[in-house]
């Protein structure tokens, strides 16, 4: 297995591990990138020695990679972090709780292909052209910020009042995600507030741009019968796939931890070269780290909500064409978020999805791992090992091969035909004259889109083979995409 192992030689004194097969190109960005990361050692050192009363001196203890690794803003995608008695806002990501979520659905490939194109027009209709209608109350939005879904649940009466096409029996076995109670949401008092509580939201159900997408799928390959079978998956069968995060509320979190580090920050100490500002888990420390861990636990539990919508309007427009979809929720993993735990270590994973092994109660067959490939390529579903060399960790998708920014290469017409071959329902044709006649902004979605053509991925299947032949995560299924909508 070490083939699928790199080893960096223990700069910083800290234990630096990347999972990559031979046949998964390492960008040298990336490792530069991580290799600044490492100077927060030296961070941690300096903050400990200006901070008396310690009683275990703070420090990065394992740094592990996923195959999709490659150069962020700071701290490379794909990045996991173990600290002891400190934390790392930065080490989160911008979007706190970006993640993918799979629903199986009781729909066969055979039955929804033929209505794709009337699909594809009430999706359009229900993501961008005002068919959305979520009419969430204050009480709904505070109860999401706090508890998550069951907050959502119990603060707002029936399901239909959330989308016409809910019905309460459609939300059993929808709901079991995690939820990050929070005492307050009081950070967020503008969106709770928004609308006047009688309107339709406008944020929820929003895709979110970039690499973020709703996608309807199929089972194509079973490699793992039994674990399949457990998550209802068979071939053929019509599946969902959501990738999106927390929206503005992720970036205002982010602010938040940023603004209570440096707060914390000890007065005459030069700030890291890195610029990368931890937060000591110490007791002098506790009520601005609460501030940012409240507003933290906000916005988490605000992407797994923007999860839950986004998957309902896709449930709603398949019903909408082929009757009863009879969904199931496979999972809800978070890629981009930190797990405090109760000795003193905390756990940041930017980019990178839990793999935790098989539980007896929890997770029979380990925890569900997805890892989708790129717009019009087929993606991949995994169950985890429990690897601890590899922090629990698999990666959350391809990953990038070129960065997004550098130069775009197709022209409108190339993407026009990538788009309707591959069924890819975005903002660009709206009906709508605003919208319609502003070519600035279609001319920005156009840019955007073109840096998410497939040739700016690795290939899924060398990341994949390489979470297998590290033992971090074995295949389940290989799902092939019907529809993707990108928002
Ligand atoms: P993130 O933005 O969370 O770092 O990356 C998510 C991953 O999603 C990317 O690495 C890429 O593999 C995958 N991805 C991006 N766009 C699409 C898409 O339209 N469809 C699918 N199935 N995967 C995508
Ligand atoms: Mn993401
Ligand atoms: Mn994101």
């Amino acid at each position: 297995t070490d083939d699928s192992w790199l080893t960096l030689p223990n700069p910083h004194g800290v234990p630096v591990e990347i999972c990559a097969g031979p046949d998964v190109p390492i960008e040298s960005a990336a490792v530069d990138e991580l290799l600044t990361v490492l100077e927060t050692e030296a961070t941690l050192r300096t903050l400990a020695a200006a901070t008396p009363g310690l009683d275990e001196a703070p420090r990065i203890d394992r740094v592990v990679c996923t195959p999709d690794f490659h150069k962020g803003a700071g701290i490379p995608i794909g990045t996991v972090i173990r600290t002891r008695g400190a934390l790392i806002p930065q080490a989160v990501g911008n979007d706190i709780n970006c993640g993918m979520r799979v629903e199986a659905t009781s729909l066969t490939v055979d039955r929804v292909r033929p209505h794709l194109d009337r699909l594809e027009g009430h999706l359009r209709h229900l993501f961008f052209e005002g068919g959305r209608q979520i009419g969430l109350t204050p009480a709904h939005r505070e109860g999401l910020l706090r508890e998550g879904l069951p907050g959502l649940f119990s603060a707002g009466g029936p399901g239909h009042r959330l989308h016409p096409q809910v019905r309460d029996e459609d939300l059993d076995g929808l709901l079991h995600t995690a939820a990050y109670p929070a005492a307050s949401a009081e950070g967020f008092r503008d969106w709770i507030t928004s609308g006047g509580g009688t309107s339709f939201d406008s944020i929820i159900g929003s895709v979110g741009g970039g690499n973020h997408f709703a996608e309807l799928q199929y089972v194509s390959q079973v490699h793992d019968g039994a674990a399949a079978y457990a998550w209802g998956l068979a071939p053929g069968r019509v599946v969902l796939m959501v990738h999106s995060g927390s929206l503005s509320l992720g970036h205002q979190a982010n602010a938040t931890g940023q603004d209570q580090a440096r707060a914390l920050w000890p007065k005459g100490v030069p700030a890291p070269r890195n610029r990368i500002l931890p937060m000591l888990l110490d007791e002098a420390g506790a009520a601005r780290r609460e501030r940012y861990l409240t507003a933290f636990a906000n916005a988490a539990n605000f992407a797994i909500g923007n999860r839950f919508f986004l998957a309902l309007m896709m449930r709603a427009g398949l019903a909408a064409v082929a009757g009863d979809v009879g969904a199931r929720l496979v999972y809800d993993a978070p890629h981009n978020l930190l797990w405090p735990a109760a000795d003193g270590t905390v756990v940041h994973r930017k980019g990178a999805t839990p793999a935790g092994g098989a539980t007896s109660e929890a997770q029979p067959w380990g925890e569900p791992v997805i890892v989708p490939g790129s717009m019009g390529a087929p993606s991949h579903l995994l169950r985890g090992l429990g690897n601890t060399r590899a922090l629990t960790s698999a990666c959350h998708g391809a990953g990038r091969s070129i960065p997004r920014g550098s130069a775009s290469r197709g022209s409108d017409a190339e993407l026009d035909a990538f788009l309707a071959e591959f069924r890819v329902v975005t903002p660009l044709n709206h009906r709508d004259p605003a919208v319609a006649g502003r070519r600035d902004i279609i001319e920005a979605w156009r840019r955007d889109l073109k840096q998410e053509a497939p040739w700016a991925y690795k290939e899924v299947g060398a990341v994949v083979h390489s979470l297998g032949t590290a033992g971090v995560a074995t295949p389940v299924a290989e799902l092939r995409p019907l529809l993707t909508v990108k928002g």
